[in-house]
């Protein structure tokens, strides 16, 4: 008999990804499905960033690299952080690994003791929780309720906030309500932590280069500078570069936790791919208008699915600022009934139904710790997103 650690029995498969496998197997056996759960661009990598990869591959940069990262792409990390967030990191106050998902895991792993806790507003990207519980911590959610914009307030944390807290997790623009917080009001959540010296900040900036409208992206170690001594600042390739499968992400923080962090590394993963990372230095040198001409591209798909979505009885949702996902309310479905008799009790029954009757397959809100919400990405083309609307519209006009 297998037996399983403790720690593993306290997690579960990530919603996300096992949703993507879902879509593939219903497809493979014959089902027509549209899937609007991918958290990733459906862009291409641009030709430049894979043309340096190729080069670096003639080059012989195929073996093991610095664990913490190539030291030219450090260097190109520590330029970007200057050059677009204000920031001044030294070498040694940078990591890189395959992905901000594994930075993540690496600094709840080697900062999270037994019992303590991490902040998690929610809504929140499903994986927070679950490394907070995988590295024997406890996550304590705070509602972000759509009316404060999915966003935290500084009354909530304060509330959240004790002698036990480790970190609180920020993450702007946010997966998957795509709220993105303005300076003033990350100065108003610093003021509040400046009584906490002994919380850190784990600031997730993924989709730093996805924002619309007049929403500006600023980091929170930029906005409050004395937070930059406890503040791990994490970014990454995978989304505005359209380079999710690469497996690059980067931090930087004091340099202290960095070593932590390359130690953990050390007896993990080794490092991230060398011929990924000579790629990503390609992209954070190279040239960055394409990101404007995706951005474009995202905020129209954006304005045609809110559209499109408004015009749904039982549906409602908010322009998102940021990332490229809708989390929509379905809360006014709830009670309904499918033309067989099955109650929607949840949100989850709700996505079911929506796969079931319409092979739509959308993610849950429970996942995301908003239930009566589901979500679903723009990130991809205008006729899916159209048809897509089209069958939540039918599975919404077929209850009663
Ligand atoms: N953080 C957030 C909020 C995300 O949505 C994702 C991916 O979906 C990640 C981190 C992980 O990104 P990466 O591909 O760099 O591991």
């Amino acid at each position: 008999m297998l037996e399983l650690t403790d720690r593993l029995r306290r997690i579960k498969p990530s919603a996300s990804s096992m949703a993507g496998q879902r879509v593939r197997e219903l497809r493979a056996a014959g089902r027509d499905v549209i899937g609007l759960t991918a958290g990733e661009p459906d862009f291409e990598t641009p030709l430049h960033i894979r043309q340096a990869a190729w080069a670096a591959m003639n080059a012989g940069q195929t073996r093991y690299t610095d664990v913490g990262g190539a030291e030219p792409l450090r260097h190109a990390v520590a330029e970007k952080f200057r050059r677009e967030n204000g920031l001044d990191y030294e070498l040694s106050e940078i990591i890189v690994s395959a992905g901000a998902k594994q930075i993540i895991f690496n600094a709840l792993m080697c900062t999270v003791q037994q019992g303590d806790e991490v902040i998690v507003p929610a809504p929140y990207w499903v994986s927070y929780p679950d490394i907070t519980r995988f590295a024997g911590g406890r996550p304590v959610f705070v509602p972000c309720p759509p009316d404060n914009g999915f966003k935290l307030r500084p009354q909530d944390l304060e509330q959240a906030l004790c002698a036990r807290t480790r970190w609180l997790i920020l993450n702007s623009p946010n997966n998957p309500s795509g709220a993105t917080y303005t300076r003033a009001e990350l100065l108003a959540l610093a003021e509040v932590l400046e009584r906490y010296p002994q919380v850190w900040v784990l600031a997730d900036d993924i989709y730093e280069h996805l924002t619309y409208d007049d929403a500006a992206f600023v980091t929170l170690a930029q906005a409050a500078p004395s937070f930059k001594e406890r503040t791990l600042t994490v970014n990454g390739v995978s989304k505005a570069y359209a380079m999710t499968g690469w497996r690059i992400g980067y931090a930087g923080a004091p340099a202290p936790l960095i070593r932590a962090m390359v130690t953990l590394q050390s007896q993990s993963t080794s490092g991230a791919n060398a011929v990924a990372q000579a790629a990503a230095i390609a992209a954070l040198d190279g040239p960055q208008d394409f990101i404007a001409t995706n951005k474009a591209l995202l905020q129209a798909r954006r304005d045609r699915v809110v559209a499109a979505l408004g015009k749904i009885d039982g549906i409602a949702c908010q322009a998102p600022a940021g990332a490229f996902y809708v989390l929509a309310s379905c809360a006014a479905l709830m009670g309904a009934r499918t033309p067989q008799g099955a109650l929607i009790r949840c949100g989850d029954d709700w996505t079911d139904w929506l796969l079931d009757a319409q092979g739509l397959a959308v993610l849950q809100g429970s996942a995301y710790g908003v239930d009566s919400h589901f979500r679903l990405s723009f990130a991809t083309s205008s006729a899916q997103l159209d048809e897509g609307c089209r069958r939540i519209a039918a599975a919404a006009a077929a209850l009663t």
